[in-house]
């Protein structure tokens, strides 16, 4: 049978098996998808064999139920917005999209939680907590876009994790539907609950390959009520580890970002969103964003203020700014928000997204460097959170020469490694690191992971090839 045919036919007994489950709108042919189910921001695209749009939890459920018995490949989507192409629909794959599950279900203002579906996107919660004196510590660049879900699968990081931790801190219970459409579901909302394995955690990071994630239980923290924004300017390495030092013991808990950026990045970023210049000098090779959250606007900033005082003790290029207005903040934060900008300005381009103990960012940060534009590739940024221990690199653009993209690729991760690292400190493997997730997990770990996606999906339907291969 021809391919075509074949792929009709899967189609047709698709429509037939969930016709009576899905409303008109919940099942799209794949050649009536739009483009938003064909790719996410790493700029890999696939077509799917159909897009299906459940409209509950209990949907999904029994729409899993179906896809079993039927053995067929499932991709799960949130906002399309990850980075290592695991939504994008491989040959044969049906999209399962969560973004009509967008009810917000209950907001305990008394203990500060929130039970909430998958497809709420993350700027939804943070407007919808706000209004009564609350904040979901989570914040990252996608906000507009990106799903509860889909930061629960990938266990995204993002500006705040210094403080407030990764998504796995802030996440009290969760629901999630398997591979043969059984529910686990535990929406707990206390801290505490040692009742043998938390098995939430399975879910968070897993991106899709264990389970459907469809409602969370969200731990909020109360709103700050004061947010003070600086950028210092450093000379060397050595004094933004010191910044790092004093920041920490000075601002204790109230420090809730601390982002560097490196010359490379900053003249890219700066020119990408054409900066206003007046705010920043020019003559230095790290900025450093430092952003505190308390309670008392003035006491807050007294302390800031003192803190960053002393470091202008310690050299004369030494500059420090700090925002004088909400407006002033969003500006000194444009600049390190100007990622995806950037990036494109050196396109094609290479991104990574790593992690090191900190003292050894420096000496690998250069020693790469020297090796891709050693190879031919003139541009690179550096920048991250480095409080975090997590860093990111953008090379580009890469000349189109065979093999040369895979090759800078295999050397910024297998230097990572080298070092004990991580390759991917947020955005997670899917298809894009897959080939080097060995450089950075031992093979004991890859099994373990094997025989855990075996007990829960032992079709290999959910999400299949993303992470790693089944045997
Ligand atoms: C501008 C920009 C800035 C970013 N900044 C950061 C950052 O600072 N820190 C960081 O960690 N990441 C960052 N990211 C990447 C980050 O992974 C995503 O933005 C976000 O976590 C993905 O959410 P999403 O809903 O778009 O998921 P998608 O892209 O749709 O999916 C991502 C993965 O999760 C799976 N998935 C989605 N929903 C579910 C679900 N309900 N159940 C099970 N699996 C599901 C998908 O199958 C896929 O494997 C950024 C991305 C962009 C574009």
């Amino acid at each position: 049978m021809s391919t075509q045919a074949t792929h009709h036919r899967s189609l047709a007994r698709l429509q037939a098996a969930l016709s009576p489950l899905l409303d008109a709108a919940g099942l799209i042919p794949g050649d009536q998808a739009e483009p938003r189910y064909c790719q996410d921001w790493s700029g890999q695209r696939g077509e799917p064999l159909a897009v299906l749009r459940p409209r509950t939890p209990h949907e999904v459920a029994q729409v899993m139920k179906h896809l079993h018995a039927l053995a067929q490949p499932v991709v799960i989507q949130g906002g399309m917005t990850g980075l290592v192409a695991s939504g994008v629909p491989q040959p044969g794959e049906v999209v399962l999209s969560m973004e009509r599950l967008k009810t917000i279900e209950h907001f305990d203002t008394q203990q500060g939680t929130l039970a909430v579906q998958a497809g709420v996107p993350l700027e939804t919660v943070h407007q919808h907590v706000q209004a009564q004196g609350w904040m979901f510590p989570v914040d990252i660049g996608s906000r507009g876009s990106c799903q509860i879900g889909g930061l629960i699968a990938t266990n995204a990081g993002g500006n705040r994790v210094l403080r407030y931790g990764m998504t796995r801190q802030s996440i009290l219970g969760l629901e999630a539907v398997l591979a043969d459409g059984s529910v686990i579901s535990r929406m707990g909302a206390a801290l505490k609950d040692n009742a043998g394995y938390d098995l939430k955690h399975h879910f968070i990071g897993s991106e899709g390959t264990l389970g459907i994630v469809t409602r969370a239980q969200l731990a909020l923290v109360p709103l700050p009520t004061s947010r003070h924004t600086a950028v210092v300017a450093l000379q060397t390495f050595a004094q933004v580890q010191a910044l790092l030092s004093l920041c920490r013991q000075s601002l204790g808990a109230q420090l809730s970002s601390f982002e560097v950026m490196w010359r490379d990045y900053f003249t890219l970023a700066t020119q990408a969103i054409q900066a206003d210049p007046p705010l920043f000098t020019q003559a230095a090779e790290f900025w450093v964003l430092v952003e505190t959250m308390g309670t008392n606007l003035a006491q807050d900033r007294d302390l800031l203020e003192h803190t960053l005082a002393q470091v202008l003790a310690w050299d004369d290029a030494v500059d420090v700014v700090l925002a004088q207005s909400l407006a002033d903040a969003q500006r000194l934060w444009a600049v390190r928000e100007a990622a995806g900008e950037a990036a494109r300005a050196v396109a094609p381009w290479a991104g990574f997204d790593v992690s090191m103990p900190v003292a050894d960012m420096p000496g690998w940060a250069d020693a790469i460097r020297r090796e891709i534009k050693a190879m031919g590739v003139p541009q690179t940024q550096t920048y991250g959170h480095l409080g975090d221990g997590n860093l990111h690199l953008v090379v580009g653009p890469i000349p189109a020469q065979a093999g040369l993209k895979d090759e800078v690729v295999r050397r910024v991760h297998a230097s990572v490694g080298a070092l004990g690292g991580s390759i991917s400190g947020e955005h997670g493997i899917g298809f894009s690191k897959k080939a080097h997730l060995g450089m950075t997990r031992s093979a004991e770990e890859i099994a373990l992971m094997r025989t855990l996606k075996q007990a829960l999906d032992p079709l290999n339907l959910l999400n299949r090839g993303r992470i790693f291969d089944m045997p």
